[in-house]
């Protein structure tokens, strides 16, 4: 059926029928998600399986716990440890899971159109919805650079195995009495393009492993050969946190002889070196490598790419991500059937600034050039209508009319609504790529959707639902030799002792079930009694 009259799946056997057709036999709502990750899975919990008939389309049929990925490569967990498959957590649901691949949307006639993963004749299917959440995350972003083919990456359980098993057939080369003293160097170092969480929790793993196993399993390997290099290009590594925490990690690295190269730029990747260029002088350096990591910013995964094109012309303008409202519907499309949650999406920020001069007169009613105190309460009524994040911001406005209020003349104008825009601009960067802000946005989309399946004919309430918040809850990374640091916003940092325990706890209290919960125990005890597994 459909316009392309491909097999048409309500989520177990196909058939050619028309959608309308399948839809009798069941006459709950069809929600369809694209993902298997943190987005979709928040979405999952919180669904009420009366309501709903879910499809779940993924090509991974498991949950991966990413924050804990970079404790895989090198041992110190295991890769089963940190998945859950994504049948077991459909099965609450009675929902129905198709290992496949979203490959385009038709908006219109509201149907998915997918590619089984495994299907060597690539046949095409169908999924019809009447509601989507698009959950399909991101890819790395490639910078336009050449060679990256010779760096691993590290965001799959796969690209965790092969390092893994890089770094073991590294270590061993390194040992054997053929391998002359240069490629012992090029084989032992390790360098890591990009200073995210990500690259300083590789960097950190593999300064345990080097401390913790290299001395006592590897003695012919003397330690100081072995090299780690971070190379990033903004003037601190873990930029987006607070920067004492940078600061603080940057310290511990120095100690721990872990190389940083700052505002540098890669420029190249040849199969066993990396080219980079020093910003300040333009200086291009080479650095032979073993193992090069590759974790740069997210980019938009083909399936994104192409949706952002086809969607109506001005209504998405993002390079990194589809934009949604603040209640996280695609922009674009039928209103209220699809939204898009976590890396691959994006609120857009607003841009007051540009329009001071249209925001001033718009909201001067009386026509005098300058805001009254009851003029301001509507402009700024009208800004936390559309950026529900600004709330906090604008709690108390008779407080930051006196504050924007310059010069005490009970009006504020041109330059002091300038001045107050400015700052509002401020408070909405747009939010992380981080696993936090998906699982929020899974949970809020769940939760609307639960709700808005009984109100939907009653637009007066729908109208009344809130728009997603984010609360940051913190950031932490693993910094190696058993510290973290975390970051709980608004300055707030800390580091040192007992820190690893509440690294750990955290994630500890956030895995999806009691299995990986009891795994990953059994990982890290396994670990302070017998050190690493060290074979391949
Ligand atoms: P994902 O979790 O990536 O899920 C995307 C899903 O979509 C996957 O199941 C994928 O298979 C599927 N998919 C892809 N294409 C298609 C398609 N065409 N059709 C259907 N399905 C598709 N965040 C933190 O907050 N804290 C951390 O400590 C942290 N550490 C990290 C460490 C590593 C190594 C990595 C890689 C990431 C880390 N992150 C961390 C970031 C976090 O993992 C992401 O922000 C989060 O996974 C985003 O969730 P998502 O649902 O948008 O995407
Ligand atoms: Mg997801
Ligand atoms: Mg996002
Ligand atoms: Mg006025
Ligand atoms: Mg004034």
């Amino acid at each position: 059926g459909g316009p392309k009259n491909l097999v048409m799946t309500h989520g177990c056997r196909g058939s050619v029928l028309k959608a309308e057709e399948i839809h009798q036999n069941d006459p709950r709502q069809r929600l369809v998600i694209l993902g298997s990750g943190w987005g979709a899975v928040s979405v999952i919990n919180q669904l009420d399986p009366k309501k709903f008939h879910v499809t779940v389309v993924s090509p991974t049929n498991y949950f991966l716990f990413t924050p804990l990925l970079p404790s895989a490569t090198v041992g110190t967990l295991e890769l089963r440890s940190l998945i859950e498959p994504i049948r077991r957590l459909l099965s609450r649901l009675g929902g129905y899971y198709l290992e496949g691949r979203a490959e385009d949307i038709d908006f219109e006639n509201q149907l998915v159109e997918v590619t089984g993963i495994h299907d060597s004749e690539g046949r095409k299917f169908y999924v019809p919805y009447d509601k989507l959440v698009i959950a399909v995350g991101s890819e790395s972003m490639t910078h336009g650079v050449e060679g990256l083919e010779h760096c691993s990456f590290l965001k799959s359980i796969g690209d965790a195995r092969d390092i893994r098993r890089k770094v073991m057939e590294n270590f061993e080369k390194a040992s054997l009495p053929t391998t002359t003293d240069e490629e012992r160097r090029q084989l032992l170092s390790f360098v890591i393009c990009g200073g995210g969480p990500t690259g300083v929790e590789f960097a950190a793993e593999l300064y345990d492993f080097l401390n913790e196993d290299l001395v006592g399993y590897f003695p012919a390997i003397p330690p100081e050969e072995v090299q780690v290099n971070i190379i990033q290009s903004a003037g601190h590594i873990l930029n987006t946190y607070d920067l004492k925490i940078s600061e603080m990690t940057e310290k511990k690295f120095q100690r721990d002889n872990i190389g940083i190269v700052t505002n540098a730029r890669v420029v190249k990747v040849n199969p066993k070196s990396v080219v980079y260029k020093e910003k300040a002088t333009g200086k291009e350096f080479e650095v032979p490598f073993g193992v090069c990591l590759w974790s740069t910013g997210v980019g938009m995964t083909p399936l994104v790419k192409a949706l952002v094109a086809k969607l109506p012309a001005g209504s998405q303008s993002n390079k990194h991500a589809i934009e949604t409202d603040g209640y996280m519907r695609v922009i674009g499309t039928p209103e209220g059937t699809v939204y898009a949650i976590g890396d691959c999406a994006t609120i857009p920020q607003p841009h007051f600034v540009d329009k001071v001069m249209n925001l001033l007169q718009e909201n001067d009613t009386n026509r005098d050039n300058v805001l009254s105190y009851a003029e301001f309460q509507k402009l700024a009524e009208k800004i936390i209508a559309k950026h529900s994040i600004l709330k906090v911001f604008l709690s108390h406005l008779d407080k930051i009319f006196e504050k924007y209020d310059r010069d005490h003349s009970g009006t504020l104008d041109m330059t002091e609504i300038r001045t107050f825009l400015m700052d509002a601009e401020k408070q909405c960067t747009a939010l992380p790529a981080t696993a936090q802000v998906a699982n929020q946005q899974g949970h809020y989309v769940g939760k609307r959707i639960n709700v808005l399946h009984d109100i939907e004919q009653n637009p007066e309430a729908v109208a009344k639902l809130p728009q997603f918040a984010y609360r940051h809850l913190g950031s932490l990374a693993y910094i190696g030799g058993n510290d973290a640091v975390l970051d709980m916003g608004k300055g707030m940092v800390y580091g040192g002792i007992g820190s690893e325990y509440l690294w750990r706890s955290v994630y500890f209290s956030e895995q999806v079930s009691i299995r990986t919960r009891l795994l990953l125990l059994m990982d890290w005890s396994k670990r302070a009694l017998f050190g690493r597994d060290i074979s391949k």
